[in-house]
């Protein structure tokens, strides 16, 4: 199964993305995680992003296109989950493009709808173990003993990104660029909506649900 997780940021998609990862068996793709690793390794792609991802603003569609659908050429059979790309029109007709060479479509299209007070407050608050990737958050999600990761013990971070003033920028672009993303999915008939405020166990059963449904 091939499946494209769409939302604002802070709509959940990292957390439900590795739900459904392990539900179906899928090969959790986040291109934010790619370039972030890509950053930690200091590799070329990671500081041509750096000052892009730091401000808010989109990666250029001709840097993201390739790393993907290179990412994407080493999945399994099963298939993947993506998240975080597409993010313009631009790279979500190049992804039909490249996977129409091997005779292959998305196969569902979800979009997490979450009120724009609701994801700021969820940022904001989000922390990280910079070790090994768990999230928290510092009301609804916090770790054991604050600021310190339960799994390792290292100290938690906050991502440059997840300020107020980039967070409202991110969200404005989301809205100018990354929206309109929602139409072009609906006219290709493989678009679910999906309410994502409520707690991410609750969005998680509503997801399955739909899912379940195309994999019977
Ligand atoms: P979120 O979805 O919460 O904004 P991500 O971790 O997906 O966070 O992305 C962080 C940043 O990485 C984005 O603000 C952007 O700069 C860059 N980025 C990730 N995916 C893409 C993409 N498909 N196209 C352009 N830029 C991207």
């Amino acid at each position: 199964m091939r499946v494209v997780l769409l939302g604002a940021p802070g709509a959940g998609k990292g957390t439900q993305c590795k739900y459904i990862a392990a539900r179906y068996d899928l090969l959790h793709l986040s291109s934010g995680d790619i370039l972030r690793r890509g950053r930690a390794e200091d590799t070329e792609l990671g500081k041509q992003a750096q000052s892009y991802m730091d401000s808010g603003a989109l990666v250029p569609d001709e840097l993201i296109v390739e790393m993907m659908i290179d990412e994407i050429g080493k999945a399994p059979k099963g298939g993947f989950v993506l998240d975080g790309f597409p993010r313009t029109v631009n790279q979500a007709a190049e992804l039909d493009k490249s996977l129409a060479e091997h005779g292959q479509t998305i196969d569902a299209v979800v979009n997490l709808k979450a009120g724009d007070e609701v994801v700021i407050k969820r940022i904001t608050g989000r922390r990280s173990c910079p070790k090994c990737g768990a999230v928290y958050h510092i009301e609804s999600l916090k770790p054991k003993v604050e600021g310190i990761c339960d799994h390792d013990r290292a100290g938690l971070v906050q991502r440059p990104d997840d300020t107020v003033d980039v967070v409202r920028n991110r969200l404005r672009n989301y809205c100018e660029q990354t929206a309109p993303l929602v139409d072009y999915y609906r006219q290709k008939n493989n678009l679910h909506q999906l309410d994502a405020d409520a707690d991410a166990e609750i969005v998680r059963e509503a997801l399955f649900e739909k899912l379940d449904a195309l994999v019977r």
